[in-house]
């Protein structure tokens, strides 16, 4: 720099004669700086300083200098973990400056739906009551339950329960001649792959002769659970004994209720708000007061005529007032968002893909019941969103007529009818958006679950078809050819679901 301004000034005392008339002596005058090139984040950018004679502006020097490039101005944008149902994106960062970016797609995450393993053997649950009666709802001595000696064996694992508790399971079953029953044990008993617990169902089934509705039905609940790693109801078959007598087949269900290992409420100390479970139950009001023990909202034409829903608070056990409010608020809230077609205010409090699958289970099976009973709804902590679910309750489905026996009607007129007379499902469809939503789900995670079930459950039918044949011989007697029972609601029923699946293919199949 210095080096060249010296030739320059050199230069300026240089004479010059370009005319031949007279000498000149060159002047520089202040260096000017041209030809500027910005810089970006990625190329370098330049600039000239020139001197030019004070006098006659004959350019004495021109000096280019480089400017290093700008390094981009980065912002970091976290990433979007995938979905079974939407892509998301890596951890990225983009430029104030350009457009430079270095964003990439995560594709979905992948269902892994493996093949099952049916044991030969299935476990065998004793109810020992020495010919005492076991009270069913409209008991008195229903509350206390009857006095049981339980026991379980696997096979593997057995133990017996001198102190346990049986009574018949609160439902339309105690109707029918093959009750449901709840068992209760004295300590929390560890049945291989349940969730330790000291109840426990024990599902009849008996409106379904094959035993496969609705443990079809809760193996697509445990699935769409289990994904998204959230709490399902476990479902298995075992071998019932009352006193010396068999019973047949049952299930063996949980007892859904808020505890650590399955329904895990958060801890609170606050005054004013509390996580909750509760549970729609029409007749709430038998047994509770309103704004303690359930509130009312919305209603549902789905029993005939137009009537109330009630919300009946499962747990905690007690709330204050304050709390109670809370908790009715955060429902109403919910409800009004969907009034309101806010899709956003109602994702932002309710997990919204739980609630499409809670209510694809409850149309793919026309589950009736679930209009006004049996649907759990739970708040696990405040920074959660609200969840619709675990399923729970699917005996009486498929759009059969409510009946005292065995399955006989082998229709499928109304197989490929739609059943929305769920409130809040039916003000959900209404809103713009929710169908594209529903196609995602239903595309990409509920349909290869039912296929995956499907297909399982004629594998498991297979395998158990002496037993399912043995239980059928125990409850049906008033039906003289059982094998065409049994056969006839097979058929029926995956007839049945092919017609349900091709209907909710047509309304949101979306490949
Ligand atoms: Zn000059
Ligand atoms: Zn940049």
């Amino acid at each position: 720099m210095i080096k060249k301004t010296v030739l320059a000034l050199l230069a300026a005392f240089c004479v010059l004669t370009v005319g031949g008339c007279h000498s000149h002596v060159h002047i520089a005058g202040e260096s000017v700086e041209e030809n500027r090139i910005e810089p970006t984040c990625t190329e370098k950018g330049s600039y000239e300083i020139v001197t030019y004679c004070r006098d006659d502006g004959v350019e004495l020097s021109r000096e280019k200098y480089d400017i290093p490039p700008l390094g981009h101005d980065y912002v970091e944008h976290p990433a979007l973990y995938p979905t079974y149902c939407d892509e998301g994106y890596g951890w990225y960062m983009t430029c104030t400056r350009c457009d430079y970016s270095n964003y990439s797609v995560l594709p979905r995450k992948q269902l892994v739906l493996n093949p099952k393993t049916y044991p030969t053997t299935i476990p065998t649950i004793t109810i020992t009551v020495g010919g005492a009666h076991i009270p069913d709802s409209s008991e008195p001595g229903y509350d206390d339950y009857c006095d049981s000696t339980l026991k379980y064996s696997d096979g593997q694992n057995s133990f017996i329960d001198g102190f346990g508790k049986a009574r018949v399971r609160e439902t339309s079953s105690s109707l029918f001649g093959k009750k449901d029953y709840t068992i209760k044990f004295s300590f929390d008993a560890s049945i291989r792959g349940y969730r330790r617990s000291q109840k426990y169902n024990l599902l009849a089934s008996y409106m379904d002769p094959t035993l496969l509705r609705e443990y079809l039905a809760m193996q697509i609940s445990r699935d769409l659970n289990l994904y998204e790693e959230k709490y399902s109801a476990n479902i298995k078959p075992v071998k019932l004994y009352i006193d010396s007598t068999y019973k047949g087949i049952y299930y063996l269900f949980d007892y859904i209720e808020a505890s650590e290992l399955k329904i895990n409420l958060a801890e609170t100390t606050e005054e004013n708000k509390s996580p909750f479970l509760l549970e729609m139950d029409l007749s709430a009001h038998e047994a509770g007061v309103e704004g303690v023990d359930y509130f009312v909202l919305g209603s549902t034409d789905a029993f005939g005529s137009e009537t109330d829903i009630e919300y009946k608070l499962n747990a905690p056990e007690t709330v204050n007032f304050e709390q109670f409010q809370f908790i009715e608020n955060y429902i109403t809230r919910c409800r009004q968002a969907l009034i309101d077609k806010d899709l956003e205010t109602f994702s932002s409090l309710v997990d919204v893909y739980m609630f499409i699958d809670y209510f694809l289970l409850a149309e793919l099976f026309h589950n009736t019941n679930v209009a006004g009973y049996s649907t759990y709804l739970y708040l696990r902590d405040f920074d959660r969103k609200l969840i619709f679910g675990p399923a729970n309750n699917y005996e009486r489905t498929c759009s059969r007529p409510y009946q005292l026996g065995p399955n006989t009607d082998y229709t499928l007129n109304n197989a490929q009818e739609r059943f929305i007379n769920y409130d809040f499902w039916k003000l959900f469809l209404e809103i713009e958006g929710a169908d594209e939503l529903i196609a995602r789900r239903y595309t990409y995670y509920f349909r290869p679950i039912i296929e995956y079930e499907l297909n399982e459950a004629e594998l498991y039918y297979d395998c158990y078809k002496d037993l399912i044949k043995e239980n059928a011989d125990i409850w049906y007697t008033e039906i003289g050819d059982r094998n065409a029972l049994l056969s006839d609601n097979y058929q029926w029923i995956f007839n049945y679901f092919s017609l349900r699946k091709s209907m909710f293919d047509s309304l949101y199949y979306r490949p």
